[in-house]
This record gives C-alpha cells, structure tokens and sequence, in this order.
C-alpha cells in the first residue's frame, strides 16, 4: 500500500469514509477534490500507516521516493517549483488525525522558501515586503517547531526591528527591516544549532513531516487524547499543500464558516472573516474580525459562490459542516472542511430538524447516533460558560456540572452557612455518611481524596450535584486548603467543574441547565429503538429522587442502596444504638425503630415507581462505616474526654473495627452475624408493598442480597427473606408480587453463576465491586494517587471504575450472564455498578445480553440514549448481540418445553409466601416461535416476571 495518495487520487470508496488512513483532514480534502470538484489547492496526504510504521522503526523505507514523486506532480500541477528562484511553490504542511486535535500537533507555512526563493516571491508578487515578511515567519516556524528552538529568541529581535523602524504595528514593518531579520533568524539558528537553516526544500520538508509525526507524540497531544478518550497509536496523517495567501492584499482575505450556528443550531451560515490576513490571525483573534454576513457587502460574487459550496457541502455531508477559506487575490479557495463540533443545545436542535429538512433528511436512527453523552450532560446540568479560567487544582471528574460557592470545611459549617442564606462548596478530604447533611445543601463536592465511586462521588452523582473528587494537589490543613501555590480559606469563593474536575478560585460564571423540547423528541425515539431490548432503571434510595429518576425516563429502581437510608441525623442514633446493644431485646428495640423508619421511606419509593420494578439491596456496608471515626473521638478524649455515650461508641468501633472493611464484614456477611437486621429490613419492605397494594397500587418487589460468593450464602439469605415475607404477607388475600435475587460483585460469584443461579431469579451486576476486587485496586485508595499515572504511561486505557474492563471485567460479567442463564434461561440480569451509566459499558452489556442498565437519576437519560445507540450498532453490524440474544431465547423456548427446572420449583415456594404472577398458560410458548424477542418475553412472563 503507498503511504502517499494525492487529494485528487480516484479512490474506490469516498474518502471521507477513510480517516483512519488519510486521518479527517486528508480525507475531507480528497473528498472535496475528487468527489466534490470544489476549488482546492493542490496537495497530498502522508498517511497515518507512515507515521505508525515511523513511530515503529523511524522513517520508514520507500516513503522519501514517495513524497519526491508527490512533490514533483504537485510542481507541474501549480507551475512552479519548490525552491525556484523566479517564482516558487510554498506548500504548508499541517498534522491531521483520524479525529480532530485541534491545535494539539504541528503545522509549518510557507516551507520551500530559502534565499533565492524569497527573491523570487518577491519578484512574483511584486510585494518584497509580502514576501521577507513570509521567510522570516517561516525561519522562525520553522526554528521552533522542527529545530526545538525556544521560540522567544525570536521575539526580541522583531520588537527591536519595530523600534528601529519606528513602528508599532507589525504590518507596518519595512521590507529592508524583514531582510534584515530573516538574517537575524537564521544567525539564531545556526548559534542554537551548530548548524545552518536548512536551505534545500527536500531537506525543509523531510523535517517538517518528521515534526508532525513526532508531535502526535508530544506531551499536549497526549493530554487531549487522554481526556478525550482518543487511542495513542492511531498516529496521524500529514498534510502537504501548496499555499494560497489571504495576505496578498485587499482583494485577499481569509475566514471560518459553519453551514449552521454551531452554538444554538440555528438555520444560516455562520463564522467570521479578515480581509488581507492569514489564516491563524482569525484564529488568534489579534484582530477583529467580521461577520459572515459582512462579506456578501465586500465580495458579494465570493459570498455567492461560498454560500452556494455551504449547501453543496451540508447535502453532502447530511450534516452541519465547519470550512476554512481563503480569498487570494479575489479567488476563492476552500483549505478544509469537516462535520462540526457542536454545543448540546445545537447538536439537539440540529438532530431532529434535520430528520426533516428539505432536499435530504436523515433518518431517526441516525439522529439518535449523532447525540453524545455530552451533548446531553451540556444541557443537563450548568457548565463553566468559558474555557477562559485560572485552575487552582485538578481531581477526577466525578460529577458533571458546575457549580460556585463559599469554600466550607465542614458539614456543619456547611449547613450552618447554607442556612444563613450562603451558596456552599463542601470541601472534604473525603466524605462518609456523616457528612451528609453538608453535602445536602452545598452546591458542589470538593475532595482531596478518593475515586468515582468514592462516598462522594456516588452520593453526588446520585444528587444530580457536581463533584470534583480525588483532587491530590489540595492540602486542607483545619478550615482552608492549599493548591498550586494558592491558599483558600473558609468563606471564599471557589467554582468547581465536575465535567472536567477544574477548581478555581473566585466566581466563574456559568451557563443554565435547559433541556429543549427537541431533548424530549430525541430521547422518545431513543426510547423506541431500544423498547423490549434494553430497560434503563434508575440507583435511587428515597421518594424524591425515584419520583425525579421517574420524570428522567426511568423504568425502575435497579438499586436501592438501603444503607442510605440509614444516614439521616435521626435515623444514625438508632443504627448506633442497635450496635451498641448489649441486649436481645435492646437489639430488638433498635431494629423496630429502623423498621418504621424504613417502611415509610419505601412506601415512598414504590409509590413514585408505581408499577415499575424496585430492586431493594440489604444492608451492604460493614457496620463500622455507621460509628464515628476512632480517630476523632481519640483525639476528644486525650483532650476535653468523652461522655459515657461516647465512649460505649469508641469501644464498639474498636470492635468493629477492620483492616480492609471492603473485604470485610460487609454485604450477606453482615446478614449472617445479624439475621435480624436483614428480617427487619424485608418486613419492613413487604408492609410497605401491602400498603400500596391496599392503596391499589402495583408494588412490584425485588429483594436483592448483597455481595454474595457461594450459591449455600444465597440459598441461606433467600430462606431469611422468604420466611420474613411469608410472615409479614399471612394476612393478605392479595399479595405483593416478588423476586428475589443477588448482586454479583465478586469474580468467584462470576464464574460460579451457574450454581448462585439456582437460588436467583435476578442478578445485578455490582461492576463497582467486581472492578474493585478484579483487579485488586481500592475503590477509595487508587484512583485520585495512581490512576493518572497508570493511564498516562498507557498501563490502563482508561480509568476502569469509570468504563469497564471490556476484556476483564466485562468477561467475568460475560461469563456470569451466560452461565447462570445456563441454569436458568428466565433469570433476568442487570447492572448497577457506575457503568451502568457509561455509554462504552452499556454497549458491552447490551452484547453480553443484560437486560437493563441501572444508574443515577440524572444519568437515566444517557443511558437511554446510549441503550439505543448499542442496538443500532449491533444491529447494523448484524453482530454478537443478536446471536447471543437469539441464542439465550432459544434455550428459554427450550427451557420451558422442558418444564420446569430445579430453580423454578424455588420460585414456586416464595410464590407460595408472597406471590408471584400465575405461570402463563402453555400457548405463550407458541409465541415464542414468533422470534427471539418475543420468545424472550414470553418465557419471562411464563416464569412470572416481565419487565
Ligand atoms: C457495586 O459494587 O457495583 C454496587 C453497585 O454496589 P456499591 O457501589 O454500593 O458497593
Ligand atoms: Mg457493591
């Protein structure tokens, strides 16, 4: 294969469809050229193939002969030569990757000048000024971009030459004075180097691809990949053009249009203009520019003809398209297009309106394609209104959104402010359950310490409110904190962004929080898409936030952290005095206590998911997480003592104490050594789903035990909860309906899903879990102190606590889908880890088979979003999802011809207690045969459950 194709090369497929091979400028360039006709300048692109095989072993062998052969046709095709002392061809040479960098790699302009070229420009265009003004750009481009030369040993002898010349303006510099300072330039050069600026155009050019090749490696470019999640051995293409001026003169100009306002979506041409300018002055802003609109005043012919290459390109393209133009010498050359970035707002409001424009359309499948899960994170929450901010620290991005405030070191500090009537950050080294009441009425979370699914970082997300987390440079020493040299005390104003982890001091303003109504029309067809193949339910532990996960779309609770209904002011004296309790009946008293408490709270919950399926967890956390720290209360009783109470309470977190509580006494564990805690919690469940039921209404129950390793812990727990819900249930003629499964957290729970299935009628993957203990990574400890050094060094594509481990842990929730769907073809599999949340993780858990995601409420409508998009991908790509659904249907056709299994004789006993829907009549398996969707949903409502 070459590794050089010319713009005008006739490939077999478009080429804009070949960015992996031409990267996107390449590819858009030849599609304007070869497909389109449009007035481009002549060129090739070098492809990102010689650049990976460069980055492999060095310039590779063939490519010089290639770019000579490249170089010499692009010389006839212009009539000039590079380097020709009468009148010389310049080409730029410009970095262009698969996806856009913008600004992250090296670009040359004006290379092929020397010092017979530039008397030959100058001869050509008459302008001597023009054309020593274009070498001494060029040496000094040149110098520091390929030569390494520091740039700012350039500077000081053109501000020399300005006062010299008595000027201020750098147009106004005389051409002698250039002449001059292009000698200056190359004198820098040859002192820095040892060497002279190189003056054959083969050996400029040689250099310049080397340098955009090598600057996909610099440090700039690899941060932007990182944060946006590009791949770093993609590599990049370069591009070699022959230049055109915007700075001749008058009749010269340059700009940047968009085919539709990139900001709102509005209909019309878009962008902005200089007469007599080059290209990166537009982009600079050292000059002001002009409206588009203003050039149909200056060049109407030229605005005509751009307007008319504007439609051409968005018909084309079935999408909003962003150009770069030059005007020389009242010619009009097109040097770049491409599909545009866009705000949240436009890339809404442009997805549906062109579902219906006139001429071409595109269709709802590809509108729905379009939306990323930014885009809707833009419109969903406030964000920095600009990129134009001092940032004081950095921490992992845990929470979108933005959000200003009064530093606070507290909670009670924090309540006390909010009170008072203050905007609060809450600024923590980490947050436990007593820090809630803070967390509540501050706008935003600040933490030096912890990850993604840190305290935090959950609760946040859970909230809807930004949170920044994990931010190691913030030292808080009592009530201020230092960073990056800068020391924030209590009552100052700091802004956080939890879409990009920014702190900084002082207010930055930021923009609202609106979704459209086109937000509402894409997220229904989204929804339309996915029906019946992938549900989205909401992780929510109290009415408010179930109503609110309710209006976002959700069709669920898949977790309902039941713990966190332990963390109220009121509740958490009650949850110490069961630990404390030295007696049965003490114990008995407390657990009563939480009984009610928590009976009142799930009332609440399933009236909001009214006839949606709530999936309650036991009590998860090791119990010390509810006892003050032992550290504190240490501290108070070596210095003003401690009440007696206080000290029943250090005795007992003595106690409770463990090395590595999140492999400790936590999750069914806790259910083992206190049987009454897990029977109080269903009893309390199962009375609150009879008093919806008494209300008719339609509680749908799932109770779910936590961290679970062997199939004996769940067959134990599930006896714990039939017995409570036999006995809370005696009196009822109509029973709530009920399931009762596990989550799935541990790699052993994964790969011994076969045998834990028999005692299941549901799996939830815990992938927070399962993440944490696959790799052996502390879901608290690793991610703000290690993480960035692991997925800089390229040890880890990304963080997987935010996308999963596709060939890791998402194997293990491969393996425990398809093995306890082996025992059990009707058990119905979910996942409520962060992942459940993440587009990436949610296509890897459409093609294992899972049958809904669980995430925050304010994460419902990405993941809705994201559902879709799997299913139009699998379906496109006719691929392993949809065998593997086919095939998991076909075993539960199977299945049920066979009769019912082991496991199915279980979930006839806890029918028996609470009840679960009458078994289908047998002619639903006829329907079955209808195909594998509606196989699936036939079996699962014959073994009593739909969705
Ligand atoms: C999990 O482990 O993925 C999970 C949802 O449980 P938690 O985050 O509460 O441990
Ligand atoms: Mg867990």
């Amino acid at each position: 294969m070459p590794y050089v194709y010319a713009f005008d090369h006739k490939h077999r497929r478009p080429p804009m469809e070949m960015k992996d091979l031409l990267g996107g400028k390449g590819a858009n360039l030849a599609e304007m050229t070869s497909v389109l006709g449009l007035p481009v300048p002549h060129g090739f692109t070098i492809t990102t193939d010689a650049c990976r095989a460069y980055m492999d072993g060095g310039w590779p062998d063939g490519l010089s002969a290639e770019v000579s052969k490249h170089v010499r046709r692009l010389e006839s095709q212009m009539g000039k030569r590079l380097g020709d002392a009468d009148d010389p061809l310049l080409v730029s040479v410009r970095s262009g990757a698969k996806f856009s960098m913008p600004g992250m790699m090296d670009t040359v302009l004006n290379l092929g000048l020397n010092d017979e070229s530039v008397k030959g420009l100058a001869a050509q265009t008459g302008d001597e000024r023009f054309a020593f003004d274009s070498y001494r750009r060029f040496i000094s481009m040149y110098g520091r971009i390929v030569l390494g030369i520091d740039g700012e040993l350039f500077e000081a002898p053109f501000e020399r030459a300005k006062h010299a010349s008595g000027v201020t303006s750098d147009a106004d510099v005389p051409a002698a004075e250039l002449a001059e300072l292009a000698e200056e330039y190359k004198a820098i050069v040859a002192r820095e180097l040892g060497t002279p600026f190189p003056q054959r155009p083969d050996d400029q050019l040689r250099g310049a691809i080397e340098a955009v090749f090598k600057s996909w490696n610099g440090a700039r470019a690899r941060a932007y990949r990182i944060r946006e999640r590009i791949a770093h051995d993609l590599g990049t293409a370069v591009n070699v053009q022959a230049m055109v001026f915007g700075n001749r003169d008058d009749r010269s100009g340059t700009g940047v249009g968009f085919t539709r306002d990139p900001a709102s979506g509005a209909h019309g041409a878009y962008g902005d203009f200089l007469i007599n300018a080059q290209g990166e002055d537009v982009v600079a802003g050292i000059r002001n520019t002009l409206p588009l609109a203003a050039l149909d005043e200056q060049f109407p012919a030229i605005y005509k003809e751009l307007m008319a290459i504007f439609a051409r390109l968005e018909t084309h393209y079935r999408d909003m398209c962003d150009t770069e133009f030059t005007i020389e010498q009242g010619k009009l050359w097109m040097l770049q297009t491409r599909v545009g970035k866009r705000t949240g707002r436009a890339a809404l409001r442009m997805a549906v309106e062109m579902t219906r424009q006139r001429g071409w359309k595109i269709t709802r499948e590809e509108a729905v394609s379009r939306i990323t899960a930014e885009h809707l994170d833009q419109v969903l929450h406030p964000q920095f209104a600009t990129s134009d901010v001092t940032v004081i620290a950095k921490g992992l991005a845990a929470s979108p959104g933005a959000a200003v405030g009064k530093a606070y070191f507290t909670a009670d500090g924090a309540a006390e402010a909010a009170a008072a009537g203050d905007k609060v950050i809450l600024v923590r080294s980490e947050t436990s359950p007593e820090d809630v009441h803070g967390m509540i009425v501050a706008e935003g979370i600040l933490t030096a310490r912890g990850g993604l699914v840190s305290h935090a970082a959950v609760v946040a997300r859970g909230w809807g409110k930004p949170a920044v987390c994990g931010a190691e440079s913030v030292r808080i020493s009592g009530a201020s904190f230092t960073s990056g040299g800068v020391t924030v005390r209590e009552g100052d104003v700091i802004s956080i962004d939890g879409t990009t982890g920014q702190v900084v001091l002082g207010e930055v303003a930021l923009t609202a929080a609106e979704p459209s109504a086109e937000f509402t029309t894409l997220l229904s067809w989204a929804d339309a898409i996915r029906k019946g193949r992938m549900a989205v339910r909401a992780n929510a532990d109290n009415g408010p936030d179930s109503a609110n996960a309710r209006h976002f779309g959700a069709e669920g609770i898949g977790l309902c952290r039941t713990e966190h209904m332990f963390l109220g002011e009121d509740r958490l004296p009650i949850v110490r005095r069961m630990i404390l309790a030295d007696t049965p009946e003490e114990e008995h008293a407390a657990l009563e206590q939480l009984r009610v408490a928590q009976k009142a709270d799930f009332i609440e919950i399933l009236e909001a998911m009214d006839g949606l399926p709530v999936t309650v967890r036991l009590l998860d956390p090791p119990l010390h997480e509810f006892l003050p720290s032992t550290e504190e209360l240490e501290i108070k009783q070596a210095t003003v003592g401690l009440s007696a109470e206080e000290q029943r309470l250090l005795a007992a977190a003595k106690v409770w104490h463990e090395f590595n509580p999140m492999i400790g006494t936590r999750g069914v564990r806790l259910g083992v050594i206190k049987p009454g805690l897990y029977a109080m919690q269903v009893r309390a469940l199962m009375e609150a789903a009879a008093e919806r039921v008494a209300a008719k209404g339609k509680p749908r129950v799932e109770v779910m035990i936590p961290l679970t390793v062997t199939r004996e812990e769940l067959g134990l727990a599930r006896t714990w909860v039939t017995d409570a819900i036999a006995e809370a249930t005696k009196d009822l003629r109509k029973k709530p309906e009920v399931t009762i499964g596990t989550m799935i957290e541990t790699p052993r729970a994964a790969i011994r899903a076969d045998e834990i299935a028999e005692e299941a009628d549901f799996f939830s993957f815990g992938t927070n879990d399962l993440t944490q203990l696959t790799f052996g990574f502390s879901r608290d400890d690793v991610e703000g102190r290690m993480m960035a050094a692991y997925i800089e060094q390229g040890l880890l594509k990304r963080n997987p606590f935010e996308t999963i481990d596709q060939t890791g842990v998402g194997e293990l929730v491969r393996v425990g889908a398809e093995r306890g769907r082996s025992t059990k073809p009707t058990l119905k599999l979910g996942v409520c880890g962060e992942h459940g949340g993440d587009p990436e993780s949610i296509d890897l858990f459409y093609r294992v088979g899972l049958d809904y995601v669980s995430c925050s409420p304010f994460r419902v409508p990405i993941a809705r979003l994201a559902a879709a998009q799997a299913v139009i991908t699998h379906r496109d790509r006719g691929g392993a999802a949809t065998a593997i659904k086919a095939a998991q249907s076909a075993a539960r056709v199977a299945a049920r011809a066979a009769g019912p299994a082991k496991a199915a004789k279980k979930a006839a006993t806890v029918k028996k207690a609470a009840t679960v829907k009458k078994a289908a009549p047998a002619k639903k398996a006829a329907t079955a045969a209808k195909g594998p969707r509606g196989a699936a949903r036939a079996t699962r409502k014959a073994a009593g459950r739909s969705r």
